[in-house]
């Protein structure tokens, strides 16, 4: 059983609060927009010194362990909307691990410690039109010239693109077969040549800000290279496994609270004379959905404590990332349905975390590759 201390609880205290305060009162101004102001909204969260709490406090972070940021996630999670959960995940846990794990002491101080103190914002650039689940596919390039990269592709479905100060960026920097030929690099986004060729409109996680970005004769010095030369895939790969973690803790805050406000109507709301959570088959089935949810949260509470040991959280990051995308997809559609038609209504939040659920099975890698990396973890190929 996890052992969460009182500093943990009083971190989900500031976290819970922070985010009714300052985010939930914006859901559907950031939803109607396209995006919430990350800039603003950094800069808030690094005064409560929330943005880098595993990291070095060389670099402004707070040295903390992994529950904290199952604690961080899950409560933005909890209170939502997805979209801004996921651009805050993305500036704490999928753009800046590499960085934080593999970067130099200068790039570090340039553009990770920047990020901790919400003044810079950034993205994880890696998807390409003709790459997404294969990601040795990509084909956005790095040509050596002198002391610089020349960069020249493009970056689809970028979240935090449109507002993104750089990005982590993986482009192919060899020919070389295999996976040694990709290199992770730090692009600042006014570097010229780098350009958000469009703002992509999308099905869900609307508050989140989604971008198409070009990289023309973009030069940025070797020296932005993260780590080594050639090791891009394995480093991204490391990144991917804190993104599919992160995404189980905040899927889990999302279910507890769709399955609360669930439940808080079905008390109220009388169909053939009772309330509707009176009829079996709706307590039942909330009954069931917890039962679940019960499971994964402790699963990633595991996962959790096998982090902080230093252990190999690959079959944890895979299986939590699968079934929990999953079952929030399920707890979506239940939610909708048992609210009837006002839980089809735009004006609804049941409509919002319908369209919102299926992104937890595309991206940080689609279920089919969460059962690829299993089957593969399991033994049965190569
Ligand atoms: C809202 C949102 C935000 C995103 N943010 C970012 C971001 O910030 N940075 C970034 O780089 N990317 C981002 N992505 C992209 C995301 O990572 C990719 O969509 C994802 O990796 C899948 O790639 P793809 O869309 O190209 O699908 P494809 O690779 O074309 O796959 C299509 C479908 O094929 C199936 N499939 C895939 N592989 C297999 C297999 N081996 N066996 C059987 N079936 C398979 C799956 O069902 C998959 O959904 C984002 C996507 C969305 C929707």
């Amino acid at each position: 059983m996890v052992v969460f201390t009182a500093e943990h609880t009083a971190l989900r205290r500031l976290v819970r609060d922070f985010a009714e305060r300052e985010i939930g009162p914006y859901a559907e101004e950031w939803e109607a927009k396209g995006s919430f102001p990350a800039h603003e909204l950094f800069r808030k969260m690094a005064g409560l010194d929330l943005l880098g709490l595993e990291y070095d406090p060389a670099y402004g972070g707070q040295g903390a362990d992994h529950l904290c940021t199952v604690i961080l996630h899950e409560e933005l999670g909890r209170v939502g909307p997805a979209g801004v959960a996921l651009g805050i995940g993305i500036q704490t846990d999928m753009a800046t691990p590499s960085l934080h794990h593999f970067g130099s002491e200068d790039l570090k101080q340039r553009y990770l410690a920047p990020a901790i103190r919400g003044e810079a914002v950034c993205a994880v650039a890696v998807t390409e039109p003709d790459a997404g689940s294969d990601v040795t596919a990509l084909r956005t390039r790095a040509t050596r010239d002198g002391d610089d990269w020349v960069i020249n592709g493009t970056k689809l479905y970028v979240t935090n693109g449109t507002q993104a100060d750089w990005v982590c960026l993986l482009a192919r920097t060899s020919d070389e077969p295999g996976h040694g030929s990709l290199s992770q690099i730090i692009v600042p986004t006014d570097t010229p040549g780098c350009h958000v060729q469009r703002t992509l409109d999308k099905l869900g996680m609307r508050s989140s800000d989604t971008a198409e970005l070009t990289f023309t004769d973009v030069r940025v010095p070797i020296g932005n290279t993260i780590g080594e030369v050639g090791l891009g895939f394995y480093q991204q790969a490391s990144q991917f496994q804190n993104e599919r973690l992160v995404m189980s803790y905040a899927a889990v805050g999302s279910m507890e609270t769709a399955l609360t406000r669930t439940a808080d109507h079905l008390k109220t709301r009388e169909v053939f004379g009772k309330p509707l959570i009176d009829h079996q088959h709706v307590a039942f089935t909330l009954a069931e959905l917890g039962a679940r949810l019960d499971v994964l949260r402790h699963y990633n509470y595991a996962a959790a404590e096998a982090y902080v040991r230093g252990e190999d959280v690959s079959r944890f990051a895979t299986v939590g990332k699968l079934e929990t995308a999953r079952l929030a997809r399920e707890i979506a559609a239940v939610c909708l349905q048992f609210h009837g038609a006002m839980g089809y209504m735009e004006e609804m939040w049941t409509a919002r975390y319908f369209r919102d659920s299926p992104v937890w099975s595309i991206g940080g890698g689609a279920d089919e590759v969460m059962l690829y990396v299993l089957s593969r973890l399991d033994g049965y190929h190569t």
